[in-house]
């Protein structure tokens, strides 16, 4: 099958928009454009690919539903922004990491192996009994809303329907 080809003109528009996004919403990109336009480069082939922007920095099965933790922005982002100052790609870093203050380390995968993420997640404690929609979190932002479906975009951090999870 004939792939289209990724060009530069495709790389430096899905930059600008991502910048904005990101900016807009308290995030930062690399500062290293080059760097990052690289990393853009790589989520477009993925998405030309696999039909979704699986993360440039890992493998991705071909199976959507088994990588939605891994669709750029994955689950991950957030809390290795946190520990390390950067996703593990390098892709987003922390305001820490731009304004030098911090500098950038290695950063362990934190993804859980294919047979640990198969495993359902307990939820935490009883149900309150007057709750009566269920409760949905964003994977990558930790948004939460109580409403009888996920809501289309994450109304944070713009995500789709499909990295909502079922929290209560
Ligand atoms: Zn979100």
């Amino acid at each position: 099958m004939n792939m289209p080809d990724i060009t530069e003109e495709h790389v430096d528009l899905f930059y600008q928009k991502l910048k904005q996004g990101v900016e807009s919403s308290g995030y930062h990109l690399n500062p290293d454009v080059e760097f990052t336009k690289e990393l853009l480069k790589s989520i477009l082939i993925n998405q030309n690919r696999y039909k979704y922007g699986a993360c440039p920095c890992r493998l991705a099965s071909g199976v959507k539903e088994e990588d939605l933790d891994i669709i750029c922005p994955c689950d991950y982002r957030d809390p290795d922004l946190e520990d390390y100052g950067s996703c593990y790609c390098g892709l987003y870093v922390s305001g820490e990491i731009l304004s030098g203050e911090r500098q950038l380390t290695s950063i362990p995968e934190r993804r859980p192996g294919p047979d640990d993420r198969k495993k359902p997640k307990k939820v935490q404690g009883d149900l309150p009994a007057t709750l009566s929609l269920p409760v949905w979190r964003c994977r990558v932002c930790g948004y939460l809303c109580a409403r009888e479906d996920p809501p289309e975009t994450c109304p944070i951090c713009k995500v789709g329907k499909e990295r909502f999870e079922r929290f209560i």
